[in-house]
């Protein structure tokens, strides 16, 4: 499929996980495509660009140098995201802080950046990551699923500010994901083998989400086979919100 041809793309934190399969994906249909991250180490035809989504000169000098290198911008997807464990009472108020910092406030800091090239696009789209946690209720994910409801009600409030600029703007909720991040979690299990396997059990579908799955979904928000579009939220989650 090449429904991207043509199209110039931003992924933040592209450079693991979902973004880079969202990347990759948007890459394969003719999107050039540029990844911000910490680290951007990025297969070709990528490109990788260091920012970091919780610094504003960051973020303004990478969309710059990314506009700069693609001759103009016509998708972001805003995927950068950080998890925290525990209850309402488990983080003190400096994490809250530092999770909302780059889920929250990464978005908006990376959107108003890419805003004025995007009002110059024919085929202009935000898609930001969200969570299946913005809205199933999961336990022990208390600052992760508040930073993940507001990403949810930011995506809603920019898509009815920009839809008459011709700007799209939805997200995805993704379940659990078989990515690094969810291996990072496993590997301070005492039998990371044992927790795995209870983990995809708690799964509806008896196994975790794919990287790639949500990627799909991405590409399909981000593409103009949804050209009608905006304000949605579109969960990949293996049936977790129906539980
Ligand atoms: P990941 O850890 O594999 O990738 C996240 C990427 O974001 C990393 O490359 C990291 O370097 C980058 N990043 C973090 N902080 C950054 C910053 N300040 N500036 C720039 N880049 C930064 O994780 P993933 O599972 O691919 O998660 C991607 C997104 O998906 C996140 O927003 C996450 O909340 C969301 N999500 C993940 C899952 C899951 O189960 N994996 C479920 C729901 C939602």
């Amino acid at each position: 499929m090449t429904d991207f041809a043509g199209l110039r793309a931003v992924v933040t934190g592209g450079a693991s996980g979902i973004g880079l399969a969202a990347a990759t994906l948007l890459a394969e249909r003719g999107a050039q495509v540029v990844v911000f991250d910490l680290k951007p180490d990025v297969p070709e035809p990528l490109t990788g660009i260091a920012a970091d989504v919780t610094d504003d000169a960051s973020v303004r000098d990478a969309v710059a140098a990314a506009a700069l290198q693609l001759g103009g911008i016509d998708v972001l997807v805003n995927n950068a995201g950080i998890g925290a464990q525990g209850n309402v009472t488990a983080n003190d108020d400096e994490e809250w802080h530092r999770v909302f910092d780059v889920n929250v406030v990464g978005v908006a800091r990376v959107t108003r950046a890419v805003l004025p090239h995007l009002r110059r696009s024919k085929a202009a789209a935000i898609v930001n990551t969200c969570s299946i946690a913005a809205t199933a209720g999961l336990p022990n994910r208390a600052v992760y699923s508040a930073s993940k409801g507001a990403v949810l009600a930011l995506t809603m409030a920019m898509a009815a500010d920009h839809v008459r600029e011709g700007i799209r703007v939805n997200c995805v909720n993704p379940g659990t994901a078989d990515t690094p991040w969810v291996g990072r979690l496993l590997d301070v299990a005492a039998d990371p083998a044992a927790e795995r396997a209870a983990l995809e059990a708690r799964q509806p579908m008896g196994r975790l989400v794919t990287a790639e799955e949500v990627a799909n979904a991405i590409a399909y928000l981000a593409s103009p086979l949804s050209g009608s579009t905006t304000g949605t939220a579109l969960a990949v989650d293996g049936g977790m919100q129906n539980l």
